[in-house]
């Protein structure tokens, strides 16, 4: 390790910014680069040299790297690993390669010196995380990210914790894991305010107030993206998998995939929409009610079945009454019996009653039945109440496989359809139900220091509606 006191400057500041760098320290550590070029090719591991200071770090080294990716440095002096972000990438006239990098998580321990603490001067917030691959979700201080060209950093209002982030925090969905780079930040139901835009974005001045939910990007150029179908494009990024989420007090989010939020909805209410909201209403919508031309009474004469009364249920449940169909509701809680009553439901069964497929076929079958309870059993019970010609909407994703006889299917000529989240089109009509006030989401907010508790009462099935963790000042 040797002092160069007038190396090149921090991660973020690719150019400019000379008078300030002598009075930094900056010290010159070797490091093996482990990642993928920037065509996705594994480059194996290279050698280089950090450069790092009190604000960031710097690497020289050959690969080709690309904006935003993630690589893996290891330490060749301690055989410490850190995971970064490239923050900019640039190739001088010499032909070296030098990229700004991002740690998640400052590690001075990393550079196997200690910095004094002043000079370690990287922004900081707080942040739910997860270190490693099925690991606890811990509150932590973590780096405050800086938006690339085309994103915004925005000031996370609120966040949902969806079923999703459980089963990827608990590494249940493997092609998932994959895609994940630890430390991790989860969360997919995100609001707050604007604070910075990156240097390609036109429109925002700062202070508005945007969402973003599963997607994290779109491709805009498949032919999924082509259809109108982009909530399922071939090359869709994921937040909080992709890229860091919303269980963070700032998160980067791409401008063009933001969607505006009207300043009369609280957080709170609105962050469950853009998961749990929109999955609902696409689901709906996918199964033939909430017409775009007329969504008012758009079921009108039908009967609707919701299996499973959590935060999506309950959405489901007033969407369909909204649609003008009489809901029976099923769960096997009585408090979400009740919840499902208040919010407009005719009828409502304990799935767990011996007759409850007599109940929910009653005096005429169901159209349609809506099944967001992650249980094969939920899905049996849906598919046997079902009339002919009825749909059966697959929301709740159950480990096991479904099973359905083919004769059964044949003579019932029952549809079974699929859905996956929802487009930003659908999002702009989701937030504008809930803020004509026909739409109200069940919340239970949280605080982020409490994230292990809030997993450990939603995997016992006790929290009512949506558990939402609020970030910064409480609302008056
Ligand atoms: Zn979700
Ligand atoms: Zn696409």
């Amino acid at each position: 390790v040797t002092e160069t006191p007038h190396s090149p400057g921090p991660a973020h500041e690719p150019a400019g910014a000379e008078k300030r760098r002598s009075q930094r320290i900056a010290l010159r550590v070797p490091v093996v680069v482990i990642g993928t070029d920037v065509n996705g090719k594994a480059f194996g591991e290279l050698t280089g040299t950090v450069i790092v200071n009190a604000h960031g770090a710097l690497v020289e080294l050959k690969a080709v790297l690309a904006d935003n990716q993630r690589v893996l440095l290891r330490n060749r002096l301690t055989g410490q690993r850190e995971s970064c972000r490239v923050v900019w990438f640039r190739r001088d006239e010499s032909g070296m390669n030098r990229a700004g990098l991002e740690f998640l998580i400052p590690a001075p321990h990393f550079w196997g010196v200690e910095f004094p603490p002043e000079t370690w001067k990287l922004e900081q917030m707080s942040a739910v995380v997860q270190r490693e691959a099925g690991g606890p979700l811990e509150f932590a201080k973590v780096t405050r990210p800086r938006p690339l060209p085309e994103e915004l950093l925005v000031r996370v209002e609120a966040c949902g914790v969806c079923h999703s982030d459980l089963h990827v925090a608990r590494g249940d969905w493997p092609e998932v894991a994959g895609a994940m780079s630890y430390p991790a930040i989860l969360g997919h139901e995100v609001v707050g305010r604007v604070v910075e835009a990156g240097a390609a974005v036109k429109g925002y001045r700062g202070g508005e107030r945007v969402g973003v939910g599963w997607l994290y990007s779109t491709c805009g150029r498949c032919e999924l993206c082509r259809e109108g179908a982009e909530n399922i494009c071939l090359k869709r990024q994921v937040t909080g998998i992709a890229a860091p989420g919303g269980f963070a007090e700032f998160i980067r989010v791409r401008a063009a995939t933001a969607v505006p939020v009207p300043d009369s909805l609280p957080a709170e209410q609105a962050a469950p929409l853009f998961c749990a909201g929109l999955t609902v209403f696409h689901a709906l919508r996918n199964a033939g009610l909430l017409s775009q031309a007329k969504i008012e009474g758009s079921a009108a004469g039908q009967r609707v079945a919701v299996i499973g009364l959590g935060g999506l249920g309950l959405l489901a449940v007033q969407l369909a009454r909204l649609a003008g169909a009489e809901v029976c509701a099923v769960d096997v809680s009585d408090l979400k019996l009740a919840l499902a009553r208040s919010l407009g439901a005719a009828q409502t069964v304990d799935a767990r009653s011996p007759d409850a497929l007599q109940q929910i076929r009653g005096s005429s079958r169901p159209h349609l039945a809506v099944v967001t309870a992650p249980a094969k059993s939920a899905y049996d019970l849906a598919f046997r109440a079902l009339r002919r010609r009825g749909t059966l909407a697959v929301v709740g994703l159950p480990k096991e496989d479904l099973t359905f006889f083919a004769d059964d299917l044949a003579v019932s000529e029952c549809r079974i359809i699929g859905s996956a989240v929802g487009t930003r089109a659908e999002m702009r009509e989701v937030l504008e139900l809930a803020a004509a006030g026909k739409l109200r989401c069940e919340t239970q907010v949280c605080r982020p220091e409490e994230i292990n508790n809030v997993i450990a009462r939603m995997e016992r099935g006790e929290i009512a509606g949506r558990a939402v963790l609020r970030f910064g000042p409480a609302t008056p």
